[in-house]
């Protein structure tokens, strides 16, 4: 007999997009302007991210991913030449990895982390005989070690870009991410800690990376082509590279302006929120918590909590009853080679998951809880009290409630 199981009291969505009001006027300013691309207010964006990452250029882009894409262009990558990246990462890095001309190789994880290690770095390096390049991913806010990395790949920092999609807010060391490696990729997604809706800038103190990234954003234009139809601007350009259509719009760039006055407090109260997390799930048993760094500064994009056996139940049976009770996870990330193309296309190596033993362990004992500004402490208390609820009734070897099959 199947009962029915009650609609939750409380709804706890995964994640929730907060466009502030100044957000909001200044995109009804841009279009009401009569310029609605690439323009001044992309120009006025550029130079108050750069300031807030410290970096000497920014340069707007349609996503991180194309950031990705266009920073590894700029090392004219010779077809097939080998580029690192962690296993467990978003796709949209792979496939920028493979349409700037190279191939990526597949690096295990540190269990702690859930990003590659010096050791995980150095082992897949030697595995493919040296590579030409690496994308250092900053995992959940995370700040990674770029240059121990590089040491370990056997790259100088000028071979090197790093995916910050979860980065703006966070150091390496006292450093804040944006200047370290040859070029860090943003993201402003919906669900980032920045959030535009989409959107990506690409910083770097390298000039000539700079240059031709404004370049290779526009279809490889000669700089300054969105000028063309400015009174007094020729409407000559040159094309000088195979570029991307990857420019950020005006609209895009005034609402990034605007959202960037509110970044600290969204900050403070991710951190808020992760010490209320700490707090709420500490002894639970079968929960690992994450933890920030002794050095440097976590930019909590995402908290990743890690089970053990002893928790009594597994993954997805976890999500499943927290969906039950209204709290809504999701996963980061499902590893690049379970995904059919990557899997098909074997990145470089047959049987390349025997490479990566310890994805293959933490993949299924990963849970990304819900984590955003709007989260209210009731819905956060709410999550951790779900948690313990169910770890308890695991541990008496209840059957546990998750629909359609609940026992009564
Ligand atoms: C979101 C994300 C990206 C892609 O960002 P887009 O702006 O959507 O292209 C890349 N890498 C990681 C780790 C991400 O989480």
């Amino acid at each position: 007999m199947t009962t029915i199981v009650p609609p939750p009291t409380r709804n706890v969505v995964f994640t929730r997009v907060e466009i502030c009001p100044e957000a909001r006027a200044a995109a009804e300013r841009v279009l009401a302007s009569g310029w609605v691309t690439t323009g001044p207010e992309v120009l006025a964006f550029e130079e108050e991210f750069a300031a807030e990452v410290g970096a000497r250029h920014a340069v707007a882009v349609s996503s991180c991913t194309a950031a990705i894409e266009i920073a590894l262009r700029t090392f004219d990558l010779a077809p097939g030449d080998r580029v690192l990246t962690s296993a467990m990462t978003f796709c949209g890095v792979a496939h920028a990895i493979r349409r700037a001309g190279g191939e990526p190789v597949l690096v295990d994880i540190d269990p702690v982390t859930l990003m590659p290690s010096a050791e995980t770095t150095a082992a897949a390096a030697r595995r493919v005989g040296g590579v030409s390049a690496m994308v250092v991913l900053h995992f959940a806010g995370n700040p990674a070690p770029v240059a121990e990395l590089a040491e370990a790949a056997g790259l100088p920092l000028s071979r090197v870009i790093e995916d910050a999609a979860h980065g703006p807010g966070l150091a390496v060391g006292d450093r804040p991410v944006g200047s370290i490696s040859a070029a860090t990729c943003f993201s402003f997604y919906a669900t980032k800690n920045l959030p535009l809706g989409e959107g990506g800038m690409l910083t770097t103190d390298d000039g000539a990376v700079a240059e031709a990234a404004r370049s290779l954003r526009l279809h490889g234009m000669s700089r300054d082509a969105w000028r063309r139809y400015e009174p007094g601007s020729s409407w000559r350009y040159a094309v000088d590279h195979h570029g991307l259509k990857a420019n950020m719009t005006d609209v895009q760039a005034a609402i990034g302006r605007a959202q960037l006055c509110r970044f600290p407090g969204w900050q403070e109260r991710r951190h808020e929120l992760a010490e209320r997390y700490h707090r709420g799930l500490a002894g639970i048993p079968g929960i690992i918590t994450p933890r920030a760094p002794d050095h440097g500064r976590h930019a909590w994009h995402l908290y990743v909590i890690r089970l053990t056996p002893e928790l009594g139940v597994g993954r997805d049976e976890l999500i499943a009853a927290l969906a039950d009770q209204g709290v809504h996870c999701s996963v980061h990330f499902i590893p690049l080679h379970h995904h059919g193309f990557w899997a098909a296309e074997r990145p470089v190596e047959a049987d390349v998951a025997t490479h990566l033993p310890l994805v293959e362990a933490v993949f299924p004992t990963i849970v990304s809880l819900p984590f955003y500004p709007a989260l209210s402490d009731d819905d956060a208390d709410h999550v951790c009290e779900s948690i313990a609820r169910i770890a308890a009734r695991s541990s008496v070897a209840e059957p546990l409630a998750v629909t359609p099959s609940r026992r009564s």
